[in-house]
């Protein structure tokens, strides 16, 4: 194993390069596997050639021609037995040129470009000495670099594939039991692959070697998820006691509404984990609308009857001071002090929530990120919530899973942990990427809504629209108005919200109308945001700072300005804002022309669908799971070989073989994990 942990000693520029594509040990290099492939194996006839070909020549040549004008050029006449070709140089040097002049046989290889007609050409063509014995195997093209040269690659892997050693991480009944092939043999077939191996099944990533390569990819992420997984159950939490539930029950005849059946199954669900003594890692997704609060709020219940401290986290301040005030509604005729803590309170109000906090006598604390700075400490935190979790950066889920672990008894104890998601998670990224977290499904709408309507308008049609909006006025509903992001700068985009308000209560003129930004001061905020709920307002210009969560039922008009500037999943969002009541709504896409594909496919399935998981699904497609989990930036591992939906067969065996190993091979584990997940410890961990 040494080898995989030793740096390869080659200091200098080389290695600085080589650095920079993360190579570094000589395992990294076994892993650095071609882009494609050049045949050099064999020597064409001229007679055989067609464009776009890559070829191989040896002849002769039979004319020189150095000008200068119309440009610089050096054309060349090169014959074979079968025909002949020219040959052009934009950039020479004398030294070429005089070369070429000699006459005499030479090789010469590149790409086939002209036609039949006109004659075939290779621009720039290598060229190097007639005879030389050809090689055996396909010549690699590997990712690289500026300044770094195919050659200069290869000479590094092919020094490093002599070093390391390639010995199986699987135990021979494992490969044999599920048909897998040899490792070393596949990791040479891929950086040399012998003459006459199917060049398409190596591009497809369908040959076998690369199959095999796929599948100890999964398997080091399922082994490492188990990991994980395992690293938590041993962990311990307060277990909940889930009898006699006074609280919950108290709460749920308080509702005006019952609970629908997808919600019950997830409480269930829920309430299940929080009887465990280890901490519960559940994900909650349901549709925008479909009811996550009031589940958020009856887990609380559950562990605030137990006498724990319960923290509900929200990534914008709009968001959790909704979510406070709703909480406050709900709990405080029950007789639990809810409290309230964000960024933006003042210095001594914040000190006297952080003193409650720690001492206990907040018992359900709603907030910002600031929940969870250093400086705060908990009394006795049994559950932290997290409302729309993917918008939190990796950084804070890390400080987030440390956050109210405490010494009790000895014992390190851990809270439960409850995350809540509308942007649903497509069964195959959950598999690869999610393992570590049991996910609970709200595949239900609460009864009695309409589904959203929407349109597609042009810029064009923004007084129709207007007409549209008085009308929606008129019949006491309320409208929203979304300005863009302005990529460019925060201030232009205030401007734009600024602007359109004053535009829409002029075409608009007796409308109650205001605006909401994020460079307004929470107060200033919340204000217009209590307006608006309390129907004091009739219409809201904002930017995308009311994208989550926020929920007023009697708002059925959701205008989206320029739509081909958003997301698919900001903008599935954004028309969850309407719909939530029991008037049937509607969501405008304005958009301007010209529409990129990217942007008109975004918008095409917009309309054409109201469901989160196809929404999703597609949002996958058209972003990568990179993106659409935003670990890209991160640096964390994503796949680099299999394709999660592609694969999802192979998905399947790594899980089986994850299992099987861990029971079984723990020394097999040890050294499957060594060789892929070096450095990537941290995702593990997360
Ligand atoms: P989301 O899942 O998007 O967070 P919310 O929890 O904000 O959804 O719920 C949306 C709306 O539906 C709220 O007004 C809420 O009071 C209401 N609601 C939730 N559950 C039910 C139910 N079972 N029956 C009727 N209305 C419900
Ligand atoms: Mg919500």
């Amino acid at each position: 194993m040494s080898s995989v942990t030793s740096p390869t000693a080659k200091p200098g520029l080389t290695e600085k390069k080589l650095k920079s594509l993360g190579l570094e040990y000589d395992f990294d290099f076994v892993l650095h596997l071609p882009l494609r492939y050049e045949d050099e194996t064999v020597i064409h006839k001229i007679s055989q050639i067609y464009p776009g070909m890559s070829v191989q020549l040896e002849g002769v040549v039979t004319q020189v021609n150095a000008s200068l004008k119309p440009r610089k050029q050096l054309i060349a006449t090169f014959k074979d037995d079968t025909g002949q070709v020219s040959l052009r140089w934009l950039h020479f040097y004398p030294s070429q040129q005089k070369m070429l002049e000699k006459g005499g046989l030479i090789r010469i290889r590149g790409e086939v470009r002209g036609s039949s007609l006109w004659g075939f050409e290779l621009i720039h063509p290598k060229l190097s000495r007639a005879g030389e014995a050809l090689p055996q195997t396909l010549t690699p093209v590997y990712p690289t670099t500026e300044g770094l040269s195919q050659p200069s690659i290869r000479k590094a892997v092919t020094a490093a594939l002599s070093r390391v050693q390639l010995d199986d991480s699987l135990p021979d009944a494992v490969l044999q039991k599920y048909n897998l092939p040899d490792f070393a043999r596949s990791v040479q077939v891929l950086h040399n692959p012998p003459v006459g191996t199917d060049a398409f099944e190596l591009t497809q990533k369908s040959h076998p070697a690369w199959l095999r390569i796929k599948f100890d990819e999964l398997l080091a992420q399922q082994l490492a998820l188990a990991a994980a997984r395992a690293a938590r159950q041993e962990k311990k939490a307060f277990s909940m006691s889930l009898q006699p539930g006074q609280l919950a029950l108290a709460l749920l005849k308080s509702l005006p509404f019952t609970l629908t059946g997808a919600q019950k199954k997830v409480i269930d669900e829920i309430n299940h984990d929080l009887g465990q003594a280890y901490p519960m890692h559940r994900l909650l997704q349901g549709d925008v609308g479909s009811g996550k609060t009031i589940v958020a709020a009856m887990a609380a219940a559950t562990v605030l009857e137990n006498g724990y401290q319960v923290a509900i986290m929200a990534p914008t301040e709009i968001l959790a001071e909704q979510h406070f005030l709703k909480m406050r509604q709900w709990f405080e005729p029950l007789g639990v002090k809810v409290s309230w803590l964000s960024g933006s309170l003042t210095a001594k109000l914040k000190q006297a929530t952080t003193d409650e906090i720690a001492n206990g006598v907040a018992r359900l604390v709603i907030g910002t990120q600031a929940l969870i700075q250093k400086n705060i400490e908990f009394h006795k935190l049994g559950l932290m919530i997290v409302d729309e979790q993917h918008r939190f950066g990796v950084g804070q889920r890390l400080s987030l899973s440390r956050k109210g672990e405490q010494l009790q008894q000895n014992r390190h104890m851990v809270p439960h942990q409850l995350n809540m998601s509308a942007t649903p998670i497509p069964r195959s990224l959950a598999m690869t990427f999610l393992a570590d977290l049991e996910v609970s499904v709200i595949n239900e709408l609460p009864p009695g809504r309409t589904p959203v309507k929407t349109k597609l308008f042009s810029d064009s049609r923004r007084d129709e629209l207007l007409q549209h909006v008085r009308k929606e006025i008129q019949n006491g509903r309320q409208v929203y108005w979304v300005c863009p992001l302005v990529e460019e700068s925060e201030a232009l985009q205030l401007q734009t919200v600024v602007d359109t308000h004053a535009r829409l209560q002029e075409e608009l003129n007796d409308v109650r109308c205001s605006f909401l930004h994020g460079r307004m001061n929470a107060q200033e905020k919340a204000e217009v945001m209590a307006a608006f709920v309390k129907h004091e307002l009739d219409l809201l210009v904002a930017t995308t700072v009311i994208e989550v969560g926020v929920d007023v039922p009697n708002a059925s008009l959701m205008i989206i300005e320029h739509a081909e500037r958003f997301g698919l999943a900001q903008l599935h969002q954004l028309r969850g804002r309407v719909g939530r009541g029991q008037a049937a709504s509607l969501c405008v896409l304005l958009y301007q022309k010209p529409l990129s594909q990217l942007a008109s496919q975004r918008l095409k399935a917009m309309y054409e669908t109201n469901d989160g998981f196809e929404i999703s699904r597609r949002d996958l497609e058209q972003r990568g799971p990179g993106e659409f989990l935003g670990v890209r930036q991160s640096g964390l591992a994503m796949l680099r070989f299999a394709d999660i939906e592609k694969d999802v067969q192979i998905v399947d065996q790594a899980r089986a073989v994850a299992q099987e190993l861990r029971i079984h091979y723990p020394d097999s584990v040890a050294k499957h994990l060594h060789r892929w997940m070096r450095g990537k410890e941290d995702y593990i961990r997360t």
